[in-house]
């Protein structure tokens, strides 16, 4: 009988590939195993399994694997079940979902890159043959590559070898963005099972009169087991004997002793005492009341409280409910929400039960809390995390809470799989017959549509807590300003006066701008010249301090011009003013106060947004400039004025979305203002007052905004009348870009007619040097979206056989929210 697996392989190939595996193998894996297994010529992963089975492949001779990885398996079946439907919805590969889902740490594969942990010490007699010569080689190279790795230990299966050596903490794999592997693994030891019986404990001491310090190792761990029954630490042992770690090697040698290692939890709550969650005031009483009748019958509710209801109070009380069933909950929020804030205000209901999964967050604390999930243990019985959360082994999912859901950082962009979090989270509650809530101040046009459909319940907030009003809006026209000589600097008379009285009060100040750097176009004044990146299609931004012209696509950077690289003249000017900018004015006006500003370039390093916000909370700034960042989650208690510094770029963005989003986000930044009890106030300076959506915003008119702009959609046929998926070609030739997409674009017409748009070129057409051409397939309600995929998917793959658009990229974006 032949016995064979099916696998996934983290690359961007379709389909599930075929192992052979003998009897044995077969009935130890299991679905949601890893298995090191070759694949092409040279190249060897750690595949996950999807099932065992008798049928042998058709058009290949299966290999054998190579090395089973896992004891027991480290995806569930739901996993691979979410995997499956993410695969197909967003039309990408399992193994590109895989990529996404498992933490670095177990994808090892060819391209792995192993490093020396630099971070532990190695105790080199506790190494194996072939785990001490890799930790030697690593001591004269720095990296190594897995075929190095081959050629050093002499064999090809190397993988079980690595995964020993992470485990054991002599190794690192290198990851892009995030920290190292670390588990934080301790060792223990005990006695060889030959000498645990009297008898041989008797002949064991006997035989080491002459080795005092041995047997008095022995005699303390002989002490230490009578005590308590469980596990003794070497560094417990050490301590106790008042030994050293040359003692108990020498045992472990002498084969006397035997070495253990498990691994502990570094996600730990450092706290101890727990605050009782806080009593809801009537209107959030009645809005926990409503959410719950609501999810009586429905699986999804739309929680649509302002800004400073209370929202995250009331999630509280429905993550409580759950904990006391025993149910695992899941609090997603946009990365940049995700602050120490709102950690520690749940740390304080929940302590140890909270755990965090986030990117900045180590890869060995990831795996934690990881294992902890699939563990179903009581530590992680709360995860807090943005969108790659989803991907955790949930066990018994009880509740999912989607806060500031309207949040386009949900959406995957780059790489594939391209999905959106939010409703990837209502397939994942399905799953677990979970309820969903999604919670927002400016809910996303779709789930608004959803809950006036029936489809989701919907329960409003409309009052901040504490009977705090709602800030008072105000436009100001730079126009005029302009016009009357009431501009100093960016700043309308208006504003200068308000940041003045703030201050006056000891109040403090956040001031929006949707730019950093100082201006985001140089130009010649004689030619009219502007350097560009000669990479991406944009103008270079000046950024003062560091004396730089930056691209903020691609990263390139140049000192700042002395003349004209055109006509030599030194006569440039800058136009347009970023969150650098502004500071600069505000140092100047404002010398005696202290300015600071939140920014990509200010907020570098794991913790540099946390210090930012700190301070400003504990008052060491006065006035706050910055971008986006600002805007999510944060309630902070002294800020009283808001100013928005240019409302009319983020209006006039290119997409069918811009106004609904500049709604949303002046709405947010507005929302940082007055938060106790004085009324906040908000300035937006504008060179269009009279926009419908300024109109909406100055008097909080979310229904407004949602009837206006959801009647667009449905004449223009967007979202969520219309389905979109976005296709872009890409390549580094223009013309190529241009002919493989009017190819594309001209087959998909033959099915999908005049819902076929483009192509077209975005506004920032080249960026590292490909060009992009984008081709949007809107999809009536009535049409089957599968058979619309399996359309594309034949298209695409005779696309891919037309030898001149070879080396053409190919990128389908399904909801391209
Ligand atoms: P939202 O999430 O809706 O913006 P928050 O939950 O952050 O609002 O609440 C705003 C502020 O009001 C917070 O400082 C919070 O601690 C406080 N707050 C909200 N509800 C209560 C309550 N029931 N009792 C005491 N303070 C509350
Ligand atoms: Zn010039
Ligand atoms: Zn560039």
């Amino acid at each position: 009988m032949a016995y064979f697996i099916d696998v996934i392989l983290p690359i961007p190939l379709d389909k599930e590939f075929t192992y052979s595996i003998n009897k044995n193998e077969a009935s130890f894996l299991k679905p949601g195993m890893r298995v090191a297994v070759q694949f092409g010529k040279s190249k060897v992963y750690a595949a996950l399994v999807t099932k065992t089975h008798q049928t042998p492949p058709q058009v290949y001779e299966a290999k054998e694997i190579e090395h089973i990885l896992d004891e027991t398996p480290i995806v569930t079946t739901n996993q691979l079940e979410l995997w499956s439907w993410i695969s197909k919805y967003y039309m990408c590969s399992k193994g590109e979902v895989m990529r996404a889902a498992l933490p670095s740490a177990f994808l090892l594969e060819s391209e792995t890159i192993i490093l020396r942990n630099d971070k532990e010490l190695v105790d080199e007699n506790l190494l194996k043959d072939d785990e001490f010569l890799l930790h030697e080689a690593l001591q004269h190279q720095s990296l190594l590559r897995i075929q190095e790795v081959m050629d050093i230990v002499g064999k090809k299966s190397v993988l079980p070898l690595i995964k020993r050596l992470i485990e054991k903490q002599v190794i690192t794999v290198q990851e892009e963005i995030y920290e190292q592997y670390k588990p934080k693994l301790v060792r223990y030891v005990r006695l060889q099972s030959e000498y645990t019986s009297e008898v041989g404990l008797q002949s064991l001491l006997d035989s080491l009169t002459r080795a005092p310090k041995q047997r008095d190792v022995l005699m303390h761990l002989f002490m230490l087991q009578a005590k308590s029954e469980k596990a003794i630490m070497v560094s417990e042992l050490i301590k106790a004997a008042n030994s050293n770690a040359g003692v108990i090697k020498t045992l472990i040698d002498k084969n006397i002793l035997e070495e253990y290692h498990k691994q502990t939890d570094r996600v730990q709550y450092e706290g101890s005492s727990f605050t009782v969650t806080k009593e809801l005031n009537t209107y959030q009483e009645q809005a926990l009341k409503e959410i719950k009748e609501h999810l009586v019958e429905k699986d999804v509710c739309l929680f649509h409280g302002v800004t400073s209801s209370g929202k995250t109070e009331v999630y509280v009380k429905l993550i409580e409910e759950q904990v006391q069933k025993g149910k695992q909950v899941l609090y997603l929020l946009p990365e940049i929400a995700l602050t120490t804030q709102l950690i520690t205000r749940l740390q304080e209901y929940f302590g140890e039960k909270l755990s965090v999964y986030h990117s900045k967050y180590s890869v060995n604390e990831r795996v934690e809390a990881w294992n902890n999930v699939k563990d179903s243990k009581s530590k992680a019985q709360i995860v807090i995390g943005a969108r790659s959360s989803i991907f955790l082994p949930f066990i018994n999912l009880g509740l999912i809470i989607i806060d500031e859901e309207h949040e386009s950082s949900f959406k995957q962009y780059d790489p594939a799989p391209r999905y959106h979090a939010r409703d990837t989270a209502v397939v994942l509650a399905n799953m677990f017959k979970a309820k969903v809530v999604l919670g927002s101040a400016t809910p996303a046009l779709e789930s608004y549509y959803n809950a006036e459909q029936g489809k989701y319940g919907l329960v409003e907030l409309t009052r901040r807590y504490g009977n705090v009003l709602m800030p008072d809006i105000n436009l100001v026209d730079l126009k005029t300003k302009y016009k009357r000589k009431e501009m100093t600097g960016h700043f309308s008379d208006t504003l200068l006066l308000a940041i003045q009285n703030a201050l006056k009060e000891e109040e403090q100040v956040i001031l929006f701008q949707n730019r950093r750097g100082y201006s985001p176009v140089v130009e010649c004044n004689t030619c009219g010249h502007s350097p560009q990146c000669p990479n991406c299609d944009v103008s270079l931004t000046y950024h003062n301090y560091r004396n730089q012209l930056r691209c903020h696509y691609c990263g390139y950077h140049i000192a700042m011009l002395q003349k004209c690289m055109a006509c030599d003249s030194h006569e440039l000017s800058t136009k347009g003013f970023g969150t650098e900018q502004i500071e600069n004015e505000l140092k100047e006006l404002f010398p005696d106060h202290t300015i600071g500003r939140m920014d990509q370039d200010t907020t570098r390093g794991k913790h540099g947004y946390e210090k930012i916000i700190t301070k400003f909370e504990e008052g060491g700034i006065n006035i706050l400039v910055g971008t986006q960042m600002l805007t999510k989650g944060l309630d902070f208690r002294n800020v009283t004025l808001v100013g928005i510094m240019n409302a009319d770029n983020l209006l006039n963005f290119p997409d069918f979305r811009a106004h609904e989003r500049s709604f949303q986000l002046m709405l947010q930044v507005a929302g940082r203002a007055g938060r106790t009890s004085k009324r906040g106030k908000v300035l937006i300076q504008t060179y269009n007052p009279f926009h419908q959506i300024l109109q909406q915003v100055s008097i909080n008119d979310y229904t407004g905004m949602y009837k206006d702009q959801i009647e667009e959609r449905y004449q223009y046929k967007y979202p969520p009348f219309y389905r979109i998926i976005k296709i872009t070609g890409r390549h580094k030739d223009y013309n190529k870009v241009n002919e493989a997409t009017l190819w594309l674009a001209k087959s998909l017409a033959m099915t999908f007619k005049e819902n076929v748009l483009g192509p077209e070129f975005p506004p920032i057409s080249r960026i590292r040097n490909q060009y992009n051409k984008n081709i949007l397939i809107k999809i009536p309600n009535g049409q089957s979206l599968n058979r619309t995929k399996e359309v594309i998917k034949r298209i695409e793959n005779s696309f891919k056989s037309i030898k001149e658009f070879s080396g053409v990229r190919i990128i389908i974006n399904v909801d391209n929210y």
